[in-house]
């Protein structure tokens, strides 16, 4: 098959190829599913994901892909590259890790499962054609807490690559949309104060519940002046260490702080974090302010994303694929570094046989996480990625398309300096101990 065979004439790649691609996907249904349940009966929280590590890098050697085990440093993150010579990179991302107590009520072993299936596709369609250009799969560690992948990024994880993709399972249904998350900044905070008898001496006390209730009411209040898609919350910590006849002499309040857009955050971050000063200031307590996480928003790319649309609609019909181009969400991924990163793309998938209404973080949700009608809805998101992935690595021109068109967007908003600024103000404070368990400040990064 010569290129012009692979691309239609209409744009995009032709409907033989995307059948193909498909069903290369679909023969790898029973062995994706197999992954997809021992990840999902042996749930691991972020940076321990040891067994997902070694079951998918496992399954990925006996695909010809080469295999880094604890890639850049963190035991848990790997890689598999399908290397065939000079052309385009196309990167993949399988997230793998489960949340406390509930399981995969996130449905991390299903992304991880996209991934591994789209990897395959693009890599064994290169090899049927001879299409030069590389496959990277990055297994990203911790996205529930610690923010792997902005650690990954950092440590040039994604330089290589021109674009790269992944998806996350969503709520019921049929097909795909785009989710445009927020971007989320997460503080520890600390108060000091000193104790004192409450009845005897409280004029020798300084009350750190008092800040920590100031700091409270201080965000309450600051809600009402903030934008319907911002949001500020909190939660106090220390009672364990308080009686009701001592003025409590330390306290902790944890403060997570979302905005549509980085540069919105810019502003919203000190806003939220002057009702803590604040609150430090009326009581006379100490703060010590301690930056946690910091995840951008999901910027897509407009070129990897109305191609997708496209060529799923052109696969699968009206009636087995539907498509929603902009999906609204406060929720966050640590795939928002990606996106500023490199072009790159996060759909969200559905489960046919997830009742409606039903949401990701719900213990009911981890059930539907393991079924097989998941793996299913899994790997046709698996082929609409792999389409978008091959014809990155077939079509230069639309892929130099992609490029101009994000870096448009970068321009948009800001980036690089917009970036730099927001680096810059969560730099003003020292890591906190989310950013302390993750492995990576072990290793002295
Ligand atoms: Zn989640
Ligand atoms: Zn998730």
């Amino acid at each position: 098959m010569t290129t012009t065979t692979i691309l239609d004439r209409q744009g995009g790649l032709s409907a033989a190829v995307l059948e193909q691609i498909k069903a290369t996907i679909t023969r790898l249904s029973d062995e994706l599913h197999g992954i997809q349940q021992v990840l999902h009966n042996n749930p691991e929280l972020a940076w321990e994901e040891k067994i997902a590590h070694d079951t998918a890098t496992a399954y990925m050697e006996t695909k010809g892909f080469k295999v880094t085990r604890g890639a850049y440093g963190f035991p848990t993150a790997w890689k598999a590259v399908f290397d065939n010579g000079d052309g385009p990179t196309v990167g993949f991302n399988s997230e793998m890790d489960a949340l406390r107590g509930i399981g995969h009520a996130c449905g991390h072993n299903l992304i991880c499962i996209v991934g591994i299936g789209a990897a395959i596709g693009c890599a064994e369609f290169m090899k049927t054609h001879n299409v030069p250009g590389k496959i990277v799969l990055l297994g990203t560690p911790a996205e529930e807490a610690g923010g792997g992948k902005s650690f990954l990024v950092k440590e040039g994880a994604y330089d290589d690559m021109d674009i790269c993709m992944m998806t996350h399972p969503m709520g019921q249904g049929k097909g795909a949309g785009i989710p445009f998350c927020s971007c989320a900044a997460g503080f520890s905070v600390k108060f000091k104060g000193a104790s004192a008898h409450a009845a005897a001496h409280p004029d020798k006390g300084v009350n750190a519940l008092d800040a920590a209730v100031s700091a409270y009411t201080n965000v309450a209040l600051l809600r009402q002046q903030i934008p319907d898609s911002h949001r500020i919350y909190l939660t106090v910590k220390g009672s364990e260490g308080w009686s009701a006849n001592v003025i409590p002499a330390s306290s902790e309040i944890q403060i997570g702080i979302r905005a549509p857009t980085a540069s919105e955050a810019i502003t919203l971050i000190p806003r939220a974090l002057n009702c803590v000063k604040a609150a430090a200031l009326a009581t006379g307590c100490e703060v010590d302010i301690r930056r946690e996480i910091m995840y951008l928003d999901t910027r897509h790319s407009d070129e990897l994303c109305k191609y997708l649309g496209e060529a799923c609609a052109a696969s699968w019909g009206p009636n087995e694929y539907t498509f929603e181009q902009e999906f609204r969400t406060p929720g966050s991924t640590d795939f928002g570094d990606v996106c500023y990163r490199v072009p790159a793309m996060h759909p969200f998938f559905r489960l046919p046989d997830m009742p409606k209404n039903e949401t990701p973080h719900s213990d009911s949700y981890a059930k539907y996480s393991g079924t097989r009608s998941a793996t299913d809805a899994a790997v046709q998101s698996a082929a609409g990625i792999a389409f978008v992935g091959v014809r990155a690595l077939v079509d230069a021109a639309w892929l130099k398309t992609v490029r101009q068109g994000w870096e448009k967007q970068m321009a948009d908003v800001g980036a690089p300096a917009m970036l730099e600024g927001l680096a810059a103000l969560m730099q003003e404070f020292k890591p906190g101990t989310m950013a302390a368990t993750a492995p990576c400040c072990q290793n002295g990064h």
